[in-house]
């Protein structure tokens, strides 16, 4: 280990909380799907920040447009309105078919304000969400988060959650009453392990909603931003909810969350009832802005689905013993093993690809939309080896 890593590490261990399970690389630059390490190493970047950069590690549109704005203004709060903010949410607003977009900085974030908009809304207090889910860990969105590793430490959270198998239309059908504020669905099951619902479920789930008077949730956190072959993986069902939820992708890198809601729902806030001091700053307005644009300049929604085929083809035709599935959407590919993965995403990791592990067992690719087919090429070949080496 060189003495650059060592003294970064000891650093990290003496000072920082210890909460994450990190891999033992410390990374300098990145460009395109490409990252390095302090070593100068060279990772294609599979995992893209936990599906964050999906237009690249510093996009020049997106590293010119914050130069300039972080020069003339980088925050003044929501006591005052600015051009970026107003400018962002009718971008946001034409793309999702969603009317009113909040501001604040995180998933997590985003579904607390949706979890309060629900219950101010409906003046109801219940929530129902899906097993495997994944919404945050603050402790609105823990309530509706299903890991119970993730939960049972921090009891008691929200006592009037129910969660309902994923998928399954009757279960849920059983749990929506007249008590429901909303239901929390993710269009697509990211850290629960890439799992794709039956297009029907969430239609299915629109209808449930409806018969109790009860507010449909679609957690796109992950999902969102051309990620899964469409601009929202709603698209794939074309079942619309009342509220959705965005972070991850939406401000190119930089640190942003919106909840977002149609009109009749989001008029029942009033003034007062929620805030966020960061919310929509126009330095990261000015970022959001910037990475729309580039999404659709450079066609990354239709490459998203394009490249996500190529790579899910590519993975099936390798016909590897001991996996035992390939789902995805577009750009968020899972490959299921029997095994733990922990083992592969270090030898990918050794290899030049950086890979995560969600779910035990479930091998995650949310790599940048703007990844090549060569790219992938090496990227599978780099995963069918560290398959093979296991066995
Ligand atoms: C990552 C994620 C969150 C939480 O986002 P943070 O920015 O980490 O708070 C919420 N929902 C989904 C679906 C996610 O994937």
């Amino acid at each position: 280990m060189t003495d650059q890593y060592q003294n970064i590490f000891e650093k990290d261990l003496q000072y920082v909380f210890q909460n994450y399970t990190r891999q033992p690389i410390a990374l300098t630059r990145g460009a395109g799907a490409v990252v390095w390490d302090v070593d100068g190493k060279e990772y294609i970047d599979c995992v893209a920040g936990i599906a964050v950069n999906n237009i690249g590690h510093c996009h020049p549109a997106v590293v010119e447009a914050v130069r300039r704005q972080v020069g003339e203004l980088i925050h003044v709060s929501n006591l005052y309105y600015t051009r970026q903010q107003a400018e962002l949410a009718k971008g946001l607003v034409l793309r999702t078919g969603m009317d009113r977009v909040f501001f604040c900085n995180s998933g997590t974030e985003a579904v607390e304000g949706a979890m309060k908009l629900a219950r101010r809304a409906t003046e109801r207090t219940d929530f129902v969400a899906a097993e495997h889910s994944f919404h945050g860990r603050t402790m609105g969105a823990l309530s509706v988060t299903h890991k119970s590793q993730y939960r049972e430490p921090f009891q008691p959270l929200l006592s009037k959650v129910e969660f309902v198998a994923y998928d399954d239309v009757e279960a849920l059908k059983g749990s929506v009453d007249q008590d429901t504020a909303a239901v929390i669905l993710e269009p697509i099951q990211g850290e629960g392990g890439v799992r794709v619902p039956h297009d029907e479920y969430l239609r299915s789930a629109r209808d449930i909603c409806d018969d109790a008077g009860a507010l449909l949730i679609f957690d796109e956190v992950q999902t969102g931003f051309g990620r899964t072959g469409r601009w929202f993986a709603k698209e794939h069902s074309g079942a619309e909810p009342d509220i959705m939820t965005l972070a991850k992708a939406l401000a190119g890198g930089l640190p942003m969350g919106a909840m977002l809601a149609k009109d009749e729902i989001a008029s029942r806030m009033q003034k007062g009832d929620h805030a966020a001091t960061f919310g929509g700053s126009p330095l990261v307005c000015t970022a959001a802005l910037a990475s729309l644009k580039v999404i659709e300049d450079e066609k990354l929604v239709e490459r998203s689905a394009r490249m996500g085929d190529y790579l899910m083809q590519g993975l099936k035709d390798l016909e590897l013993d001991r996996v035992t599935d390939i789902r995805g959407k577009g750009l968020m590919v899972g490959i299921e093993l029997e095994v733990k993965c922990g083992s592969i995403v270090d030898y990918a990791r050794n290899h030049g690809v950086l890979l995560n592990c969600t779910s035990d067992s479930v091998l995650r690719f949310v790599p940048p939309l703007i990844i090549t087919e060569e790219q992938i090429d090496s990227v599978i070949e780099v995963v069918a080896q560290g398959i093979k080496e296991i066995e």
